[in-house]
């Protein structure tokens, strides 16, 4: 019955997607971390409509999205070495830089900051609509403000499939995970969010980085709100979760592990992010796998605190911000 719907909604046509954005309308934009709302930066009523569309809070900036490194000027100035520096390195990817904007990006796009966030995105359709516009694309994640980001154009479908006009299909996204944000602070680098690519491959670059005590008052990125990233469904994370199931008080029990399958004597429903204990490959299934399991009106999803190292800090900082308070 949805079929004819998204058969309308999700498209493979770059022609049809640039035209709406040139028209000034907004649409759903694929990339290597999760699926994007995607509106000209220059456009105010179309930026406009990704922050209702999303229901974003006034104070949360948007990434700008650009088609390669060298037209990094025409958004930032002052840029510090070493931002060029990782710029150099991880772009395309999934490294957002927080720098001093110019002037003629409009203050609803950094929420009136003096700031500017940016990437190039490493995902073949999004490259070549953004090679193909005269402007850049500013694109928060293709979720209602909080809840877990789209990884399929059907996950953006899900949330907002008679709101848009068209979801660029790009397939699932490769990351899974949100960009790592870094910004400067009198010259210094600062993390400001936990993401696609580890701390330490960025350190190997530039040195140690200091990572931004996160406030909830105007936190400077919104991804540092202590709930964010979250599914309807209650989350407990707890050290063994066979202990937390031989105690548990539900019926409906969704189970999100790592590595290892669970047993147990009552039915559960398990996800397991990477029976290899691959990290990268739990990145990609985290948000996939939390959807399925917020589908299945559970009681409650348990699951544990992931290998502190590499991905496993991000994945773990998602997790935290998932419980309800
Ligand atoms: P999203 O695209 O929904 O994952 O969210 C974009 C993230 O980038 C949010 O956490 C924003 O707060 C952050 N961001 C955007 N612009 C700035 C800025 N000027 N300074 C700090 N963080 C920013
Ligand atoms: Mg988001």
């Amino acid at each position: 019955m949805h079929a004819r719907k998204y058969f309308f909604v999700i498209t493979r046509d770059l022609n049809q997607v640039k035209n709406a954005l040139i028209k000034g309308d907004i649409i759903a934009l694929p990339t290597e971390t999760v699926y994007g709302l995607a509106a000209n930066v220059y456009s105010d009523s179309a930026v406009e409509k990704v922050y209702k569309l999303k229901m974003r809070p006034a104070y949360n900036p948007l990434i700008v999205h650009i088609a390669k490194p060298s037209i990094l000027e025409k958004v930032a100035k002052n840029i510090p070495a070493k931002a060029r520096e990782l710029a150099d390195t991880f772009w395309p990817g999934p490294l957002t830089l927080v720098l001093d904007k110019q002037v003629q990006i409009p203050d609803r796009i950094t929420a009136g900051k003096k700031t500017v966030a940016v990437r190039v995105p490493n995902h073949p359709l999004a490259l070549q609509l953004l090679n193909s516009l005269n402007f850049p694309l500013a694109a928060p994640s293709a979720n209602p403000f909080g809840s877990i980001s789209p990884t399929s154009a059907e996950h953006v479908a899900l949330y907002f499939k008679n709101q848009l006009n068209f979801i660029l299909d790009g397939g699932p996204c490769s990351l899974g995970l949100e960009s790592t944000i870094i910004g400067f602070e009198n010259n210094k680098p600062m993390l400001y969010r936990h993401g696609a690519i580890a701390l330490d491959k960025i350190e190997k670059v530039i040195g140690p980085i200091q990572i931004k005590n996160q406030s909830d008052n105007k936190p400077s990125a919104p991804g540092m709100l202590s709930r964010h990233y979250a599914p309807k469904t209650q989350i407990l994370i707890i050290e063994d979760i066979s202990v937390a199931l031989a105690q548990n008080p539900y019926k409906k029990i969704g189970v999100l592990s790592f590595q290892k399958f669970i047993s147990s004597n009552t039915e559960i429903h398990q996800e397991v992010l990477s029976i290899s204990g691959d990290l990268e490959e739990a990145a990609k299934n985290l948000y996939a796998a939390l959807q399925r399991l917020d589908q299945m009106n559970l009681d409650i999803i348990i699951t544990s605190i992931f290998p502190e190292k590499g991905l496993g800090k991000t994945i773990n900082d998602r997790l935290k911000r998932a419980i309800k308070d």
